[in-house]
């Protein structure tokens, strides 16, 4: 088993999450930030692209395996959208605020509310790896224009969970990664990770 990688990821939340999980199978988790690492460019148009290219440039760098990951919110009225462009949909100043209000403000008057977290998770074991151990989770729900709840961040007040009529951000934490597209993308990882013995 890998005795350490580097998270290319400078959010601590991710980082907290991934230390959790990846603590039982005695894996390390390094913050990119801590080894001088900047975050990579996200310039391309799918999670899994996006993913592989942060993960390449902290391996690259660090000389350490490296996992990355890149999520977001595809709702299907607006074909896919945001999609990659979720951090950033309203703009800069990046805010939640600003992206939900452009969220909102794009289905108006629109009936079909479906949309999905996506999490794509991408481990290399050096920056070469030509088979990348790649994960991704999904989680659906609809979008609702009256936030509701105070946990979680992002779109997480706008999208009701369609299993449990409760928005992402009325979830204690705990419930949410059972359900979350992150949680299913790193328990999918986990898996692989014991099959392949990496
Ligand atoms: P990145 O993967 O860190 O580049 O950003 C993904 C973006 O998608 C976040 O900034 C949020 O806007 C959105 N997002 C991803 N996962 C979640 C979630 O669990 N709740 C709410 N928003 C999320």
């Amino acid at each position: 088993m890998i005795p350490r990688l580097v998270l290319a990821s400078n959010n601590a939340g991710k980082l907290r999450e991934f230390r959790r999980l990846l603590g039982p199978l005695a894996i390390e988790v390094i913050a990119q930030a801590d080894l001088g690492i900047a975050e990579a460019d996200e310039p391309h148009v799918t999670f899994v692209e996006n993913a592989l290219a942060k993960a390449r440039h902290a391996s690259a760098i660090a000389g350490l395996p490296a996992l990355a990951d890149d999520s977001g919110i595809c709702v299907r009225a607006l074909g896919g959208a945001p999609g990659v462009h979720s951090a950033r949909y309203g703009g800069e100043p990046r805010s939640d605020a600003g992206n939900n209000a452009r969220l909102i403000g794009a289905l108006r008057d629109v009936a079909d509310r479906r949309a999905h977290y996506a999490c794509l998770l991408v481990l290399v074991r050096h920056a070469a790896d030509p088979e990348p151990i790649i994960a991704e989770g999904d989680w659906h729900g609809t979008i609702v224009d009256a936030p509701r709840g105070s946990g979680g961040f992002g779109y997480d007040p706008h999208f009701l969970d369609a299993t449990t009529g409760l928005t992402a951000a009325e979830l204690p934490l705990a419930q949410k990664n059972e359900l979350s597209h992150r949680g299913r993308a790193m328990r999918a990882l986990i898996a692989k990770l014991l099959a392949d013995g990496a």
